[in-house]
Order: C-alpha cells, then structure tokens, then sequence
C-alpha cells in the first residue's frame, strides 16, 4: 500500500452520521426541550420515525450497537409496554404530522413475536397519519426468522429487510462470536420474498478478526448470489474503550490497516464487478433501486442508518438510545432500557442529552453532507476559501497529495480520497479540534 495512503487510513475520524457526532451531545437537552422542539414542528412537516428494539438473543462480540442480551422473555415485554407509552407521549407532542417512512433497528427488532410487533405497529397506526408512509423498513438478524413473525411484517406494510451477514467464513464467524452459516442467510432470504418482503439489504464487514482478502471475496461472491437489492460494507471498529463486550477479540487477531484498506478495495472491486453502484463511502445498490437512484439526483443524506434517502423534514427516534434528528437539533433518549422506562412510566419523555443546532452548525452540517455523499463540497456558505483558512491547512497535506483539489470555492475530492472522506469532512468540524472523543481509524 501506498505510505501516504497507509497514513491517512490510520487516521481516527469520526463517521458523520450526525455533525456534530453524538459523542458531542450535552445533557443540557433533556426531556422539556424535546417536547418543545416536537410542538414547533410545523403541521405540514414530514416524519420519519426510527424504533430502537434494544435487545438480542446473544450478544456479538463485534457490535457497536446500543443492545443488551435478552434471556429471558421479561424485558421485552416491558420494552413492548413501554415502547407504547412512548408512542403515546411522543404523537401527543406532535401536532398531526404525516409519517413517510418507518425504520425498525437494535439490536434485534426480531426478538419480538408476531404478537408484539403487531400491537406496536397497531398502535403507530393509530397514533400517526399513516396515509402517505412510502418506506418501511425491518433490520433482522438471519439466525431468527419466524413465517409467522415476517406474516406480521408484511400485514404492518414492511417492504424492505435488512440482515446482519458481515462474513461468511467459519473461523471469522467463530471470532466475532456469530455463527452463521451461508446456509441460514439464503434461507431467511427465501423466507422472506415468500411471503413478499422482496426489498432485501445486506451489511457485511471488512477488518474483522482473522479476515482476509479471500475471505472478504467469497463473502461478496455468496452474498451476490441471493442478489439484494442493497449492500453496506462497513469497517470493523474496534472500539473496546466503549464498548466492553470487543475486549472478546484479541487485538492481535485484527488485520492492520493496510490489509483493512486491501480488504475494503477487494470487496469494492468484486461487487462492482458483479454489478452493484458505490454509493458514498460504504453503501452499494444495485441500479434500478431508489437509493443508486438518489445518489444521481441530489437525493441522498445521511443518518444513523448510514446513506438514506432524503424523505422527511424531522427523524422521531423510539425506543432507548434512539436520536431525533429535530428541525432544532438533536435529542437522545436514555440507553439504559430501565433508566428509559422509568422516565416514560413517569409521563415524560426519555431525552438525557442532545445538542441544539447554531447557524454555523447547520452549514458545517450542510458542508459535511456534501463531502461524505457527493465527494464536493461548496465553501461558499461558510465564506469561500479565504474564510477557510485553518480548514484548508488542516487539509494541506491531501492537497499536496493531489487528493483534494480546490475549485471555485468547492472541494473537489479525487477518486484516490474518497475512502479517505471521513477526514476531509474532520477538517470542517470544529467539535473534532476540542478532542472529547475517540473515534475508529478512518478506512
Ligand atoms: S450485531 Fe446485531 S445481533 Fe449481534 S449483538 Fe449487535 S445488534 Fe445484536
């Protein structure tokens, strides 16, 4: 690998799925707020509404997710209790508005039975203007389908999956304490189209335990073969400082930054090859679908979710942990499920942080979007070039490299950088420069 690129792989950045990032939010948000921020909201606006299921079976050790091991069936039924509370409390807040799009993520949403899922989506009917929802979407983990359960799914209007795949080798599997055989994805994903959820995604991983090359390969070669519709291909972040459960992977066993960025290419390469579009950093779909579609009309943003499409003015986060992307800010819910039902039980909302959004935010938010989703990003609201003088030289080095190039007040990021936009978008944050967080190498 080139030793200029191996720098700047190496190179912590945060993932901007928000700007600032969440390690960035202040507990000086909290539940009055929010309540206030959902009654600003104008009636016309548009929602989409994000349902954080905080519970699995078993724990991966990889998981960066807020998710907690569920053994018994006693906290997803309080879940379930007080994820309807929550419902209440928040269309309460609300004056009306049309839901556009609904997003089910965890941790597992399929620990739920088809009982469970069902009174929750009963009751988001009845609390929500319904009429206009043009996407609704499940993450499910492949391990744990149940015909029943997806029959649920589909009466809600659930039209797109979302599996857990990461990789198919045995001994990566056996790292990262998921076992989960080709065998078991196919089969959730005949599941699946059977009983008519015919949207399918996939997310796989590069830089894990024990991974290489060939493997990374073989796992895109298999998971092309049941054709989703959509692949993410996120990097490993391996993050033990903040999330204990990865202390389970010995760091000995990770692949090092050239090999992550050899195995990031790999993969790239074999799923163009096999016809899937690069969308942004990380996604890939194939081109008949709305999201390979958005990303050639101005029409793709990101969120918690990774590169979405841009759908509605405001994201109404349920469940612990779960973040509202507000016309005003942010807010976030309590990650403790017992902290999170507490305060619902109490007739209050469960915000215990956030961040309320200035003006230079909105354009440094704005500026961030471009670089990680079109590869250019427009200075001229933030004063052009010359009022970017510390942004610049913070970028000198890629642009010494020929990796960034400046244009009529626009950056320009090569082909070479684009793995590498996580940093050129760091040189616009001006939250990364107070050093509160740590984040995960940038390839
Ligand atoms: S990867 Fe998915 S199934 Fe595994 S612990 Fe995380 S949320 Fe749960």
């Amino acid at each position: 690998m080139d030793p200029r690129l191996l720098t700047y792989a190496e190179r912590p950045a945060p993932r901007y799925t928000s700007y600032p990032p969440a390690p960035h939010f202040s507990g000086a948000i909290g539940p009055s707020t929010t309540a206030a921020w959902l009654a600003e909201i104008a009636a016309d606006a548009t929602l989409s509404l994000y349902l954080h299921v905080p519970y699995c079976r078993q724990l991966c050790w990889y998981c960066g997710c807020n998710t907690f091991a569920a053994r018994r069936e006693e906290p997803v039924r309080e879940f379930v209790d007080a994820v309807l509370h929550e419902v209440d409390l928040v269309s309460e807040a609300l004056s009306g508005q049309s839901v556009v799009e609904i997003h089910w993520g965890g941790g597992t949403p399929n620990i739920l039975s088809a009982s469970q899922f069902a009174a929750i989506a009963t009751r988001l009917a009845n609390r929500f203007d319904l009429t206009a929802l043009r996407h609704h979407a499940i993450e499910l983990d492949p391990r744990h389908i149940v015909p029943d359960n997806v029959r649920a799914y589909v009466a809600a209007g659930v039209s797109r999956a979302s599996l857990g795949v990461q990789d198919m080798n045995q001994t990566v599997q056996q790292a990262i304490g998921r076992v989960q055989p080709f065998e078991t994805v196919r089969d959730a994903v005949t599941t699946l189209k059977a009983e008519g959820i015919d949207e399918i995604s996939m997310d796989l991983m590069y830089g894990l335990p024990h991974q290489t090359v060939t493997a990374v390969e073989q796992t895109v070669q298999l998971a092309a073969e049941m054709k989703p519709n959509r692949i993410a291909l996120f990097g490993y972040a391996h993050v033990p400082w903040v999330k204990k459960r990865q202390r389970l992977i010995p760091e000995a066993s990770l692949p090092n930054a050239s090999e992550r960025f050899a195995q990031a290419e790999a993969a790239r390469a074999a799923l163009e090859a096999r016809g899937y579009v690069a969308i942004g950093l990380d996604h890939f779909a194939l081109p008949s679908d709305e999201l390979a579609i958005a990303a050639n009309t101005d029409q793709l943003t990101r969120s918690f979710q990774g590169y979405v499409l841009k759908s509605a003015s405001a994201l109404v986060g349920l469940g612990p942990s779960a973040i509202s992307t507000l016309p005003q800010g942010y807010t976030q819910n309590d990650a403790d499920p017992g902290a999170w039902r507490r305060a619902v039980a109490s007739g209050a909302l469960a915000t215990v942080r956030g961040h309320a959004l200035s003006r230079d935010d909105r354009l440094r938010r704005k500026l961030v979007e471009q670089i990680m989703c079109d590869f250019v990003g427009d200075l001229g609201p933030l004063g052009g070039v010359r009022a970017c003088v510390d942004e610049l030289d913070a970028l000198s080095p890629m642009i010494a490299d020929g990796m960034v190039r400046i244009v009529d007040d626009h950056i320009v990021l090569s082909a070479a950088a684009r793995p590498f936009c996580r940093l050129v978008a760091m040189a616009f944050d001006t939250y990364a420069q107070r050093g509160a967080a740590r984040h995960s190498s940038a390839v």
